[in-house]
C-alpha cells in the first residue's frame, strides 16, 4: 500500500471527509474488475433520488448552489461565500438541506441579500430555471426554504403529539396526506394479507393525494425517479456478462426485473436471492432498503455499496464459527445457562469499492441485509464488516491528538498502535459471531422479562464474551492474534471509551440514553467499582484524569465474572438484577469528569461526523478499444468529486 496515501480529505463545520483505499483490487480478474465497474456506475446513478427524497427542494437548492459556486464572479474572499462554499459542502455531504444526522435544516451562515444577489448576477442559462419560470419565482421559491427557519425545520419528526408525517420535510408523501391516513391505508393492506411471508408494503412508493384519492407512486421504470432508475437498469444490463456464476447473473436480472416492474413479490424474490449467495466474492447492494428516513418506517431511501469479500479477513470470522462449541463449552457462564449445540453466524468481511445514495459520503462499518423478518427467518440474512472503512477510520484518527490527551502513558499508546486496529475487529468479530448467539434461556423463562433493558443487557452480553475470550490463549493458537498480549490494547481502550471518552457523545446534563453506550459505560463502572482500585483505577495527573490498568489478567477474570452473572440474568429472566445493573451503573453520569471529558474534547478540535470519497474507477483500453484493465485513483478531493457526480450522475429534473 501507497505509505503516502492520505486519509484526511477536508474538513467543515461538524464533519470530517476521509478517503478510503481498496487493498486487493489489484489481485481481483479483470472479470471481476469489470463486473466491479458497471455496479459502481449502477451505485452512483440513483444519487438525485436521494436528495428528492430527502426534501423536495433539494435538487433545486443544490443545482442553485453549485451554479454560484461554478460562476460566482465576484470576491470569493468574503466572509458570505466563505460561509456559502460551508453551506454547500453541508448539503453535499447530508444529500440535502438537513443535518445527516440531527435532521435539523442548516442555518446558513451567509446573508439572504449575498444569496439574491449571487443568483441575480449569473446568466439566465447557468440557472435550474424550469418551464416557464423565472429568476423572480426560483428566489421565491428557495428564500424561505433556505432562511427560515419555521419552513421545513425538520427532515424526519418521529416523536411528540403531532402529525408526524406533515411535521416531516422529507418527501415520502405528497401534499396534505395526514398520518391518521397513511396509518389507515397501510393498515387495511397488512391486515389483509393472511401470509407469514407479507410483501413490505409502501417500500418502493411515495403516497400522493388526487382529489381526495390515496395514490402510490411507484418508484420504478416508467414511474417516478424513472430517468435515473433506466440508467441504472442500463448499468446492471451491462454488469450481468461479467457475473461471476449463473447464480449472480439471476440476482441481477431480478433486480433489473424488480425495477422495471415496482413489484415488491419481485424483491423479496430477488431479496432471497441475494441472501442465499454465498459463493460470490464481489457482491453488492442497490435499491430501496433501509426506512430510518421515514416517520412511519415505511419507505426506504435509495442507497447502494459495492465491494468484494477479503478472502484473508473472512478466514479469520470462519475460524471463530468453526470453533463456535469450544468457545461455548469454556465460557465462564454456569453450566444450565449454555447451549449443548451451538453454532456460529458466518459472517463477512468485505473491502468497499463504491458507496452511493444513503451510503454517502455517511457510511455504516457493518451491514446486516435482508431487512424482512420472513426472509430472515426463513433464508437467514447476511452479516458484513467493511474492514476498508474501519481501517481508515482508525488511520485517519492517528495523530489526530485524542490518545495524546486521554490516553495515560506511552506505553498504552504502543500497545494500541500495534494492537488497537486487530484487536478492535476481533472484539467486533466475537461479538456479532459468537457473543448474541451464546447461551440459553432456562426452560420457562419469558424472553421478552427484559423489557426496556433487554437491548442494554444483550449488547453487553455480547460484549463481554468478546472481551473475556480476547484474553484467551486459544485466539493465540488460532492465529488469530499475533501474540499474548494483544487483548491489552482492546481492554485500555474498552475501559477508557466506557469510564471517560464516550461522553464526548453527550451533552451537559444529559444522561446515557443509547443502549450500546449504556452497555459499554455498565461493564467499565461496574468493573471499576468491582475492581476496587486494583485492577483499574482512575487516576490524576495535572488536574486531569486517566484510566490506569493495573492488573490485566484480574481485569478479565471481572469480564468473566459480569458476563457470568448477565447470562444469568437474562437465562433466569431476572428483571430486578437486570434492572439494577443498568440503572446503577449505566445511565447516570459523574458531571465533573463529564464536563472535564467535553472541555478536552473541545480542545481538539475533532469533527463529530465523518463521512468518505469514493475512488475513481477508470477504464483502460488498448489502441483497438478492448478494456485491458480498470484502475482505481485516490486523487480526486471532495468538492472535485461532487461536482463531477452533480455534473455526470444527475438524470431527476
Ligand atoms: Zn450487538
Amino acid at each position: 500500500m501507497n505509505m503516502d496515501f492520505k486519509y484526511v480529505v477536508d474538513q467543515f463545520a461538524d464533519i470530517q471527509v476521509l478517503r478510503y483505499q481498496v487493498p486487493g483490487f489489484e489481485e481481483l480478474s479483470l472479470r471481476q474488475k469489470q463486473l466491479l465497474y458497471h455496479l459502481s456506475e449502477a451505485a452512483l446513478m440513483g444519487r438525485d433520488i436521494l436528495y428528492d427524497q430527502n426534501c423536495r427542494y433539494n435538487l433545486r437548492v443544490r443545482r442553485t448552489l453549485e451554479a454560484i459556486y461554478l460562476h460566482y464572479a465576484g470576491d470569493r474572499t468574503t466572509d458570505d461565500f466563505r460561509a456559502f462554499e460551508v453551506y454547500l459542502k453541508r448539503v453535499w455531504f447530508a444529500n440535502g438541506i438537513h443535518h445527516h444526522y440531527a435532521e435539523d435544516k442548516f442555518v446558513p451562515g451567509f446573508s439572504e441579500a449575498f444569496f439574491e444577489e449571487a443568483v441575480r448576477a449569473l446568466p439566465v442559462g447557468k440557472l435550474p430555471l424550469a418551464e416557464g419560470e423565472t429568476v423572480e419565482t426560483l428566489l421565491a421559491c428557495l428564500k424561505p426554504v433556505m432562511f427560515d427557519p419555521e419552513v421545513l425545520p425538520k427532515r424526519t419528526v418521529q416523536s411528540g403529539d403531532r402529525d408526524w408525517i406533515a411535521a416531516s420535510a422529507n418527501n415520502y408523501y405528497g401534499e396534505g396526506v395526514t398520518q391518521a391516513e397513511v396509518e389507515a391505508f397501510y393498515n387495511q393492506k397488512k391486515e389483509a394479507d393472511k401470509s407469514d411471508t407479507p410483501i413490505s408494503y409502501g417500500l418502493n412508493s411515495r403516497l400522493e393525494k388526487t382529489d381526495g384519492r390515496l395514490e402510490e407512486k411507484v418508484w420504478k421504470v416508467g414511474g417516478l425517479y424513472s430517468e435515473a432508475i433506466e440508467r441504472i437498469v442500463a448499468e446492471l444490463e451491462k454488469a450481468v456478462p461479467f457475473a461471476e456464476n449463473e447464480k449472480q447473473a439471476e440476482i441481477i436480472c431480478k433486480l433489473i426485473d424488480y425495477y422495471q416492474t415496482g413489484d415488491l413479490r419481485t424483491f423479496d424474490a430477488y431479496s432471497i436471492l441475494w441472501v442465499e449467495d454465498t459463493a460470490s466474492q464481489v457482491d453488492f447492494v442497490n435499491g430501496f432498503i433501509e426506512t430510518y428516513g421515514d416517520a412511519l418506517g415505511l419507505k426506504a431511501s435509495w442507497e447502494s455499496t459495492v465491494n468484494f469479500r477479503n478472502e484473508e479477513a473472512t478466514r479469520r470470522t470462519q475460524t471463530i464459527s468453526e470453533n463456535a462449541q469450544w468457545f461455548e463449552d469454556h465460557s465462564p457462564v454456569d453450566a444450565r445457562f449454555k447451549k449443548k449445540e451451538v453454532k456460529g453466524v458466518s459472517a463477512k468481511v468485505i473491502t468497499v469499492t463504491m458507496l452511493g445514495g444513503d451510503c454517502y459520503p455517511s457510511t455504516p462499518i457493518g451491514i446486516n441485509l435482508p431487512n424482512a423478518d420472513w426472509i430472515r427467518r426463513d433464508h437467514g440474512s447476511k452479516s458484513v464488516t467493511i474492514e476498508n472503512i474501519m481501517e481508515a477510520y482508525d488511520k485517519a484518527a492517528q495523530g489526530n491528538g485524542f490518545s495524546e490527551e486521554f490516553v495515560w502513558s506511552d506505553a498504552e499508546r504502543a500497545l494500541i498502535r500495534q494492537y488497537g486496529f486487530i484487536t478492535d475487529v476481533l472484539h467486533t468479530d466475537l461479538h456479532e459471531c459468537l457473543g448474541h448467539g451464546s447461551g440459553q434461556l432456562l426452560p420457562g423463562t419469558d424472553p421478552d422479562a427484559l423489557k426496556a433493558y433487554a437491548s442494554t443487557l444483550e449488547e453487553a452480553r455480547a460484549d463481554l464474551f468478546g472481551l473475556y475470550y480476547l484474553a484467551d490463549a486459544k485466539l493465540v493458537e488460532l492465529g488469530l492474534v499475533p501474540d499474548a498480549e494483544a487483548y491489552k490494547a482492546e481492554y485500555y481502550k474498552y475501559m477508557m471509551n466506557g469510564l471517560m471518552t464516550q461522553l464526548v457523545r453527550i451533552e451537559p446534563g444529559k444522561e446515557v440514553e443509547e443502549a450500546h453506550m449504556r452497555n459499554r459505560q455498565l461493564i467499565a463502572r461496574w468493573i471499576l467499582e468491582q475492581g476496587a482500585g486494583q485492577a483499574v483505577e482512575l487516576k490524576q495527573r495535572d488536574g486531569k484524569t486517566y484510566v490506569v490498568i493495573n492488573d490485566y489478567e484480574q481485569l478479565r477474570a471481572l469480564f468473566g465474572k459480569l458476563l457470568a452473572e448477565v447470562q444469568r440474568i437474562k437465562s433466569e429472566g431476572d428483571y430486578a438484577a437486570g434492572r439494577a445493573l443498568v440503572e446503577k451503573y449505566g445511565v447516570k453520569i459523574d458531571i465533573n469528569l463529564h464536563k472535564e471529558v467535553l472541555e478536552r474534547y473541545e480542545k481538539l478540535h475533532l469533527s463529530p461526523y465523518k463521512g468518505f470519497v469514493n475512488p475513481v474507477m477508470h477504464e483502460e483500453r488498448d489502441k483497438d478499444g478492448a478494456i485491458r484493465d480498470i484502475q482505481l485513483d485516490y486523487t480526486e478531493n471532495y468538492v472535485e468529486q461532487m461536482l463531477r457526480y452533480s455534473r455526470d450522475y444527475s438524470y431527476l429534473k
